[in-house]
This record gives C-alpha cells, structure tokens and sequence, in this order.
C-alpha cells in the first residue's frame, strides 16, 4: 500500500544531464522513467514538473547580454524539451504520459488547467506540467509548489543533485555545511 495517494515530483534539469554536462542523457532518462513507472504502478498519482537548468536558465543569459524576459521565454520552452523527452522515455516503457504546458503551444502540450490534470491523472496518466508558471522571473521550484497546491497533491518530492539544504552551495563550497531545521523567516534575514 502506497503511503501517497498524489504526489508532485520536481526534478531539476541538471539532474538529467547525467555525466555528459549538458543536455539529455538517455541513460538517465531511460533510468529516471523506470523509477517513476514503478512508483505509478503501485498506484500512485503522479504529477511532474522539470526545469530547464540543464538548456538554458534566463537568469545566466541576462548576465551574458540576452533580454531577461525572453531569457525566461527560452528558459520555460527548455522546460518544454525535457518534458518532452521524459514523457517519451515514459510511453517508451509502456506508461502513459501527458504533457501539459503553462503556455499555449499545441500540438506540442494541451494548455494546463487543474482539472484537466487531475482528470488525466485520474485516468492513469503521469502528467507533466511544463513551461513552469508560464511567467518569466520564477523558476520551476515555484512552479512545482504552485503545480503541487492546485493538484491537491499529497506531498512535493524534489529530486535534485544536492540531498538538502546547506549554508552555500556543496558544489562549489567544501565548507558548507547541511541544515537539519530551516526556519522560514531565518533564511529569509540570511539571504
Ligand atoms: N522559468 C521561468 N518561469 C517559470 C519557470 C522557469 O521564467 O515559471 C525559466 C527561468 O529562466 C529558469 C528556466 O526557465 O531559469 C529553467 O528553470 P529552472 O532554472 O527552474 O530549472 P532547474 O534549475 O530546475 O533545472
């Protein structure tokens, strides 16, 4: 018996890049398919949202001269392609996946609503909720949690290279150290 009814899964783009540094690596995704059909198949309702980290992020391209709103614009369509590529890998395997995006662009994705992503999930579909909040200056973290309240999912899982929360980041700073307890309003007088 699954302990979640429905949960959100965030995974970060990077996470996809595998050994390679950038882009998609099949393996991965070929891996990360598996992991999530076995969860859907103890009868989970799985609804994904995946950032784009690994293509472009708008940020970075404003710091190198782009525009910051279409720097999102390419940073959300980012988010496009790798779900694209996850609900591929899925079908590959024999589970259905729905792509759902924050910005119309079909055929590519159904426009989002929250019923029509629960309808979806209902009937057995993983749902992938792309394009993030379809608005530039967010990112996917904020997507997800958006995505994962209107779900009315059980629990937000975020799958990402690092495994907590650490006083810097552990990449590039060996003296960081991971927070056990984080206090909203303490982090936010840090930052
Ligand atoms: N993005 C955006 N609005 C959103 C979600 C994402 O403008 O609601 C853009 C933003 O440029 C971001 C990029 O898409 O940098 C990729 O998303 P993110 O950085 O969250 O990807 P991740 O770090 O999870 O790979």
């Amino acid at each position: 018996m699954a302990r979640f009814k429905r949960i959100l899964l965030k995974l970060s783009g990077e996470s996809l890049m595998g050994k390679q540094g950038f882009g998609i690596d099949p393996e991965r995704l070929d891996d990360y398919a598996k992991q999530i059909k076995e969860v859907h198949d103890m009868g989970v309702q799985i609804g994904i949202v995946i950032g784009g980290g690994n293509i472009f992020r708008g940020l970075s391209g404003s710091q190198k001269g782009f525009d910051r709103v279409k720097g999102d614009q390419m940073g959300m369509c980012a988010t496009v392609i790798n779900s694209l590529a996850l609900s591929s890998a899925l079908e590959a395997i024999g589970a259905k996946a729905k792509v759902l995006t924050a910005i119309r662009m079909e055929p590519i994705g159904e426009y989002y609503s929250k019923w029509k992503a629960i309808e979806a999930m209902e009937a057995g579909s993983i749902c992938i909720f792309s394009a993030g909040t379809g608005c530039p200056y967010f990112t996917t973290d904020t997507g997800s949690s958006l995505r994962g309240i209107e779900i009315e999912a059980d629990v937000m899982l975020k799958g990402t290279r690092v495994d907590g929360i650490y006083t810097a980041d552990p990449e590039k700073d060996p003296t960081a150290t991971k927070s056990q307890t984080l206090l909203m309003m303490k982090y936010i007088t840090r930052v």
